[in-house]
Order: C-alpha cells, then structure tokens, then sequence
C-alpha cells in the first residue's frame, strides 16, 4: 500500500483527497494546523487504521516517520477574507511551508504534487487563462500575499524539480465548490447558499459583471489524482471553462433555494477582484484526458444538499 502525506487535510480540498486515496487503497497521513481546517470534515476517517492525523504547523520543520512515496501540499488558506486575515500566515506557509515540504520529499524521495491556483494569473489580460501565461498580478496589493506565495510555490517547486532533480507535479486550481466549504470562509458560493437558505441579502460584489468559471469538487480529485500519476512536471490547470457572471450565479442560486425572502445585495466590489477567469483545460484534455463531468446543475444541487444540513 503506498503511503501518502496530505498537508491540509481538514480543509475542503484536503479532505476530499483524503477520502479519494483511502477509497484507492493508500494509506494516508494527514497533517493540519486547523486554521482554516475543521475536523469534522475528516472525523469518519480517524477509526481507520489506513489512516492517521498530525496536527502541525508545516511553516515550522516537519517531521514524519516512515516512508512516503507522495506528498499532496494543500495547506494554506484559500479564500480572500481568510488571506486578508492572515496575510503573513499565507506567506508563510506558501514559503517556508513549501520548503519544508519539498526537503521532506526529498529526503523520503516521495513524488511531491502543490496546489497552485489560478490566482497566479491575476487580473488576466488573457482569456481564457492557458498554462503558457504568466499573468498580471498586482504584488503590493491585497491579493498579492496570497498570489506571490503561490507564485513562489511555483517557482521554490520547480527549483527542487530542476537542481535536485525532485519528481513534482504543480497542480493550477480553478475555483472549485462542494460539500464541506466553509460557510463563513468568505467565498462567493458559501456565501450566497447561506445567505439565500437564511432569507437575507444575497451580497454580490459590484455589478455581478465579472466572470468565474465553478468546478464541481469530484471532478477536480479525479484530475489532480490523474496529474499526480502522470509524468508531467510542468503547471497544469485544473477547473471547469464554463463561465458564468457572479450575477447570473447569484440568480441560479435564488433559483435553486426558492426563499421568497432572499434578494440581491450590491456591495462594492473588493481591491483588484479579476474581472474574467476561465481556465484553458487543452493540456489536462491531451496530457491527463480529463474533463470535467458534472455540469453546474447537479454540481450545485448536490452542494446544496449538504448547505441545507450545516445553515441553520
Ligand atoms: N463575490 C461576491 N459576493 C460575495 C463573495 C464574492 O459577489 O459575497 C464575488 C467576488 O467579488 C468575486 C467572485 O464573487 O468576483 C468570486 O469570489 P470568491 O471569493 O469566491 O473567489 P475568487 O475567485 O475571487 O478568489
């Protein structure tokens, strides 16, 4: 059975990929310091022996036991007010955490796969974002904690690939909704969910006339699963291309829940907010041939689902 570490376990995506490579037969250690991660999400996974749980800050030196034949680096937070929050935290541990991680698998000659993210493109004056561009990224703004230590991520990972000759895999995360967001984390999605179960203002940001392009979670673990067993260390973007704007999605969300007493609620819209985004998926087609499968209405039925039982 080979043996995995996921940093960021407890998290939306770390969680999901635990779950993912138990149901594949590894044996998985996950490590959070639940900063932003919340154990519930991983609970129904501590009575198996296949799986174990260190709690650890990865931004000081990490240590693990025995061998390890992959790392999945997903620790850090994701969402805008979080890294608003805690801006050096999300330096640090797409930094030093990185580092630490990449010496880890060097040491245990694992395969290292990092979560990168569509962030590193920025404001992007290309539409839709391909792997080939570098992007437009405001570094001394609000945003730029989170984008220069993806960057850095990035670039500290192909450093290692190219001088230690490290086996690395950089993952490029579109955004991405399901089951086990957190409701209060700030995020478009969760926010509009509990704003409309809860009969409020649904918030949207400016006009609602900029674009994201939603992947459902399931279809993002089938790809990062199948990059992470590929050979190709270059970056690979991960999402779904079918875009919508934050208006017409704050509507299908109205839609779904039916609360005559939920509305829209324009708020002004944060500092350097990218206007598009829409990955080009033509590498993850030919490299991995992957695609996402589930479409935004069943994506957002299933979530709901799980909004339903979380909002009070
Ligand atoms: N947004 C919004 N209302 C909210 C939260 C977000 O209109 O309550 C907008 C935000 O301005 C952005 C988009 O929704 O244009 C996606 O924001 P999110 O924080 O989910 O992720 P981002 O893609 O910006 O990292």
């Amino acid at each position: 059975m080979p043996r995995v570490l996921i940093t960021g376990a407890a998290g939306f995506l770390g969680s999901h990929l635990c779950d993912r490579f138990i149901a594949e037969g590894y044996r998985v250690v996950g490590m959070d310091n639940l900063l932003t991660g919340n154990l519930d999400n991983i609970q129904h996974l501590f009575p198996l022996k296949e799986f174990e749980f260190h709690f650890h800050d990865i931004t000081k030196f990490v240590h693990v036991a025995g061998e390890l034949d992959y790392i999945l680096h997903f620790a850090s937070p994701a969402s805008p007010i979080d890294y608003l929050k805690m801006p050096i935290q999300t330096l640090k541990v797409g930094a030093l955490g990185t580092h630490n991680l990449l010496g880890l698998a060097l040491s245990k000659k694992a395969r290292m796969l990092v979560a990168s993210t569509s962030e590193v493109y920025g404001d992007p004056l290309v539409h839709p974002q391909p792997e080939s561009y570098w992007g437009n990224v405001n570094p001394v703004g609000p945003r730029g904690v989170y984008d220069e230590a993806k960057r850095f991520l990035e670039a500290i990972t192909m450093a290692y690939h190219n001088f230690h000759g490290l086996d690395t895999r950089i993952v490029r995360i579109f955004n991405t909704y399901g089951p086990r967001m957190r409701m209060e984390d700030g995020r478009v999605l969760p926010a509009f969910f509990t704003q409309a179960i809860r009969g409020e203002g649904l918030t949207v940001f400016g006009d609602g006339s900029q674009t994201r392009s939603f992947c459902y979670v399931d279809d993002l673990v089938e790809g990062i699963y199948r990059l992470l067993l590929s050979d190709h260390h270059l970056p690979v973007n991960i999402g779904n291309p079918t875009e919508i704007t934050i208006l017409d999605f704050a509507q299908e969300i109205l839609n779904l829940v039916g609360n005559p007493k939920a509305f829209i609620d324009y708020r002004p819209l944060p500092v350097d907010d990218p206007k598009v985004r829409q990955p080009d998926i033509t590498k993850a087609r030919d490299i991995l041939n992957w695609e996402p499968k589930v479409d935004r209405k069943e994506g957002l039925a299933r979530t709901y689902e799980y909004f339903k039982q979380v909002v009070q």
